[in-house]
């Protein structure tokens, strides 16, 4: 029989922390949804308010905290530039306070911690597609370095927790995943231009367009995480987490619009400052070390990402 735990999900109410508490649940586990509310939504999490193996606390990880649990995901930041840039030194207290109460409690339980790392620890690349073992081209100073940088820390705070007092960690790089229960305006490209599609307003277009992403559906990111943190003890990352099909944004705008059946129009604004140029991760540790790659191509999440903002228009 499989062996059921007791996890903190940190960022629990949001896009990808729901989706993950609804797999751990599935999987038989009991979990603890830790969220501010900030960026996340009580109802990302209402259709599991009868499941006696669901506790939700709201708690800000910047205030520490006392808990008996055996695994911790630590999601909780706000993850688009929109939210993230709106209060810059909190989003840095989220992921450096986060990251060391986190790591604290995970030391003081004796639990294994995962860590939300982002493909923003890469910057603005030189180096394509982007291995784990290449250092980045960040602004230390930019607007988008709250993030970038909260982000990196966090990483540096992880493996010194790992090396000088022994805590089991599993560090993931994300790269950009979409799908159900994104926050309609929380300005990220994919929940933008579905939104935009489906009310008729002009898709907007940052810069020529050119620039590139690589979009990962929710579900196959899901996957990636539980086999991540059910790897060997050895395995602590970074890992690069993500789809590697990368496309611009002209062409996941022409796919939306195809999709949706929309008659909307582009409109171009300008780059917004530090945005990075092209990303698409190199996921071959992935592969070896977890048996992980995305199963699901841009088309067919697109199809299931529009039903649910349409299902909110509703
Ligand atoms: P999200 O904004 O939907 O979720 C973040 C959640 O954390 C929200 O529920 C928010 O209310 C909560 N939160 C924020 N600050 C908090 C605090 N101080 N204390 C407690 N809760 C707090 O974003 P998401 O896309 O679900 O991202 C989840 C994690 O994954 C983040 O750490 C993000 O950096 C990382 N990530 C996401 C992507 C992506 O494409 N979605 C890419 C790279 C990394
Ligand atoms: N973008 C765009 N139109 C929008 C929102 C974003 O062209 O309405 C661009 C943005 O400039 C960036 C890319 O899409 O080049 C991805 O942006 P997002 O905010 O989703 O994620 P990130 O930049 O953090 O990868």
């Amino acid at each position: 029989m499989a062996e059921h735990h007791h996890i903190l999900v940190t960022g629990g109410a949001g896009f990808l922390g729901s989706h993950l508490v609804d797999r751990l649940l599935a999987d038989g586990h009991s979990v603890v949804c830790l969220d501010n509310l900030f960026t996340g939504k009580a109802a990302n999490i209402a259709h599991l308010k009868n499941n006696p193996r669901l506790h939700f606390i709201e708690h800000d990880v910047i205030t520490p905290l006392s808990l008996k649990v055996d695994m911790i995901y630590n999601l909780a930041c706000p993850a688009s530039p929109v939210h993230y840039q709106a209060d810059a030194v909190r989003t840095l207290k989220t992921s450096v306070l986060g990251a060391i109460n986190m790591l604290d409690l995970a030391r003081a339980n004796n639990a294994r911690i995962f860590q939300a790392s982002t493909s923003e620890v890469y910057g603005d690349p030189d180096v394509h597609p982007q291995p784990e073992s290449y250092w980045g081209n960040v602004n230390p100073h930019g607007i988008r370095s709250c993030y970038d940088e909260g982000k990196r820390c966090a990483e540096s705070l992880f493996f010194d927790y790992h090396r000088q007092y022994g805590v089991e960690i599993k560090v993931a790089r994300i790269f950009n995943t979409y799908g159900s229960r994104m926050h309609p305006q929380d300005g990220r490209v994919v929940s933008n231009f579905i939104v935009q599609a489906l009310r008729g307003e002009d898709l907007t277009i940052y810069g020529d367009g050119q620039q590139t992403r690589s979009f990962c559906f929710v579900d196959d990111l899901i996957e990636g995480f539980v086999r991540l943190m059910n790897s060997k003890p050895e395995v602590t990352g970074p890992v690069n987490l993500g789809n590697p099909n990368e496309f611009t944004m002209m062409e996941l705008a022409e796919k939306v619009l195809h999709l949706t059946s929309s008659n909307s129009k582009l409109v171009y604004l300008p780059l917004p400052l530090d945005d990075p140029q092209q990303r698409r991760p190199d996921i071959s540790l992935a592969q070896t070390l977890l048996d992980w790659e995305p199963k699901i191509q841009l088309e067919n999440g697109l199809v299931k990402t529009i039903a649910y903002f349409q299902s909110l228009k509703g």
